[in-house]
């Protein structure tokens, strides 16, 4: 073929992936994408109905955990590039079964750095492995800490963000002790379409709809920085072609939130665009037990990106959450479809066949 790249994007059906997969088909006619996805719970090819049929499209069902099928993958598809996004994502989970966490973040991602370095040693001219990580690796702050920058020291908390942070260390590893070219970026709490309503935005939504309590942990007390999805992707862009190999880049939308006053900007959002009075669904919040080791901030430095790579986001605050309401109201059959598992049997309609 004559593609100039061929880029794995791993975790492609999911909520980021799938944002991420659009831009790079959209973006780069002359790159084959190869989106690798298990499809678990959390991964729907129906977030990629607008892009199954381009032609430097590619889905592979696959498990990351699986090291000889990555062998396989990296060889059939002359794999070049690798942007690794697949992993177990939600906290809660994280703490009921900690060992599938341990599993897909860690031992997938190193199953694709072994399988990388094996498919491109001793060449690693225009070879990139880019790890797609979150800011949850540094601990937590307090009210008055400065930001997180890429000097802060790990300290996770949760089995996720230790399972996070192990990954993230590999990574390193694999830079320098075999020379790997790697990338990492560590970006806070993501929002906007696509997004599985067991996370916090999708699901006050999902509730309101249909009239279920809105769980808050705690006083709703806890301090997270939100990034409007598309500009995360689009920093992933920019970081895969011009970050220097062996770095990492803090990605942030500095747009701290508390989480109870988000939740009452979700609600006064979602009860305008349904035409209820102001605050109708107010009455639905329902406080309960905070989550066990529950962090009390994040908040994200993303200077370097901004003066080394020229980004910044292309939506406030304000635009990214109207926009995300709409869309969830808008849309709310793939609400109904990723929650009942509609698109599990999408998929075999879909793809078991051919
Ligand atoms: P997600 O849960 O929506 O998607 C994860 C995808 O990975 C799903 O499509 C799932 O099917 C796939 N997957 C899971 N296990 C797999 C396996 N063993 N083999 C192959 N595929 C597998 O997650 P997301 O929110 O889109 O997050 C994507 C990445 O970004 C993750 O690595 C996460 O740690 C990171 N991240 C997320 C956020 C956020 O706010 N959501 C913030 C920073 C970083």
């Amino acid at each position: 073929d004559n593609y100039k790249k061929h880029l794995l994007i791993t975790g492609g059906a999911g909520f980021i992936g799938s944002h991420l997969v659009r831009l790079m088909v959209n973006r780069h006619p002359d790159y084959h994408i190869v989106n690798l996805d298990k499809l678990t719970y959390a991964g729907n090819l129906g977030n990629l109905k607008d892009v199954e049929n381009k032609a430097n499209y590619t889905f592979v069902k696959a498990d990351i955990c699986d090291f000889e099928d990555m062998q396989k993958i990296f060889a059939k598809y002359r794999i070049d590039g690798v942007i690794h996004l697949a992993a177990e994502s939600h906290v809660d989970r994280s703490i009921t079964d900690p060992f599938s966490f341990a599993k897909t973040n860690v031992i997938g991602t190193l199953n694709l750095l072994q399988a990388a370095k094996e498919a491109w040693k001793p060449d690693y001219t225009g070879k990139r492995f880019y790890h797609v990580s979150t800011d949850e690796v540094y601990g937590a702050l307090q009210f008055d800490d400065p930001a997180f920058t890429e000097e802060t020291n790990y300290n996770p908390h949760s089995p996720y963000s230790a399972s996070k942070a192990s990954s993230d260390h590999f990574v390193r590893a694999y830079h320098d002790t075999y020379g790997l070219p790697t990338l990492i970026s560590n970006c806070s709490n993501n929002y906007g379409p696509y997004q599985f309503p067991e996370k916090l935005i999708p699901l006050i939504i999902n509730n309101i709809l249909h009239n279920k309590p809105l769980p808050v942990y705690g006083k709703g007390e806890n301090i997270r920085d939100w990034l409007y999805v598309e500009d995360h992707v689009r920093a992933i862009d920019l970081i895969f072609h011009k970050g220097k190999p062996g770095d990492t880049y803090n990605i942030g939308g500095s747009n701290e939130w508390k989480n109870i006053d988000l939740i009452n900007i979700v609600i006064s959002i979602t009860d305008r665009l349904l035409g209820r009075p102001e605050g109708t669904s107010k009455k639905l919040i329902t406080y309960v037990t905070d989550r066990a080791g529950h962090d009390l901030r994040y908040a994200i430095d993303s200077s370097k990106l901004k003066n080394e790579l020229g980004w910044k986001p292309s939506l406030t605050f304000e635009e990214g959450i109207e926009k995300t309401v709409r869309w969830y109201l808008s849309n709310q059959d793939w609400l109904a479809n990723v929650t009942d598992g509609n698109y599990m049997r999408y998929y075999e309609e879909m793809y078991a066949s051919r």
